[in-house]
């Protein structure tokens, strides 16, 4: 039996490769491009030769393979991403060895990660809430990732909070992730601060140029007292405390575990959150916030952790003692 798996983390823009021994520690890691604009094909022919570099570099072939990867996913295949192109493609078509695999959907595998190795160890049942690009969350229940009857399961970030908002993406109207991603919070403050600077009369041409501010930027913004950044980051607060009222009644989560890009702002997000969220219910506690521990490392460790369970080992992560248990409880 190898000493190392293989996991590999792809996401849109760029995949995370790295080997993993069997007690969890990273003897190596690699970043790749996803060649997305050269379609489903190219991406899978990377991916697989990714892999072999891996392998190579580690000396020998590995006990296994752990693949998290976006879109609809099954442990055997990735059957559809909308972000790469792909459609149907089995575990075995991304790796060019015969050793064992496993894939996981990207969000999931993060959330696997925090459940057996992050800020979820001593919890059974949470949801890893990250927040990005878009809104996507994995329910864990009893430490174990859920992803419902068909794989759709965790689409937290498409739950309509605004029933008559803003359109979403998706097709959908006044979804969460329309209000709240980081990509929402600054199209929406660049959007407003663009038409509250243009002159007001219709005729003339706009001198001003539109304004493109980032999430961080709105964060700061926001801490530093602007009304308009408080008025988009109080909107987000709103659309994630309705999101998470509507979880938490259903599902009586120990804990929510917030990750991604807008969580690392820390408490400008949990303390208002933590208190919507209280406020929302009334016949109960609302449960703890918490910070992820593994930040981007989440998916990549993940995707060991189903390397290690391909190669055989159930129970994989349990001894593993990374420096991820200092999670503070943020709210
Ligand atoms: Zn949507």
């Amino acid at each position: 039996m190898s000493s190392f798996v293989v996991a590999l983390d792809v996401g849109g823009t760029s995949m995370k490769g790295g080997l993993v021994t069997r007690s969890g520690e990273i003897i190596h890691i690699d970043r790749r491009t996803t060649p997305r604009d050269r379609g489903p094909a190219a991406v899978v022919a990377t991916i697989r030769s990714f892999i072999d570099d891996l392998a190579t570099a580690g000396g020998g072939t590995p006990a296994g393979v752990g693949l998290a990867v976006p879109g609809l996913v099954t442990a055997d295949a990735a059957l559809y991403s909308a972000n790469i192109g792909w459609r149907d493609v089995p575990a075995t078509d991304f790796v060019p060895l015969d050793v064992p695999v496993m894939l996981g959907h990207d969000v999931r595998t993060g959330g696997l990660a925090e459940s057996v190795l992050g800020a979820g160890r001593e919890l059974s049942d949470f949801l890893f809430l990250p927040i990005g690009t878009g809104i996507a969350g994995a329910v864990i229940l009893h430490g174990e990732p859920y992803g419902g009857s068909a794989g759709w399961g965790g689409e937290i970030g498409h739950i309509p909070v605004f029933p008559e908002g803003e359109p979403c993406a998706c097709g959908q109207i006044g979804c969460l992730e329309t209000y709240a991603s980081a990509s929402a919070v600054a199209r929406r403050y660049s959007a407003r601060a663009t038409s509250s600077t243009a002159p007001a009369s219709p005729v003339t041409v706009p001198s001003t140029s539109p304004v493109t501010a980032t999430a961080e930027q709105v964060a700061a913004l926001t801490a530093s007292g602007d009304p308009l950044a408080m008025e988009i980051w109080g909107e987000a607060v709103e659309a994630l405390s309705l999101a998470l009222a509507t979880y938490t009644l259903l599902l009586d989560p120990s804990a929510i575990v917030l990750g991604g890009g807008l969580a690392e702002a820390g408490p400008l997000l949990s303390v208002p959150l933590a208190e919507r969220l209280g406020e929302r219910l009334a016949f109960r506690d609302a449960p703890p916030l918490r910070q992820a521990a593994l930040g981007m490392s989440a998916g990549m460790l993940g995707a060991a952790l189903l390397g290690w369970r391909a190669a055989g080992f159930a129970d994989a992560g349990a001894n593993w003692s990374p420096d991820v248990l200092k999670s503070p409880r943020v709210a």
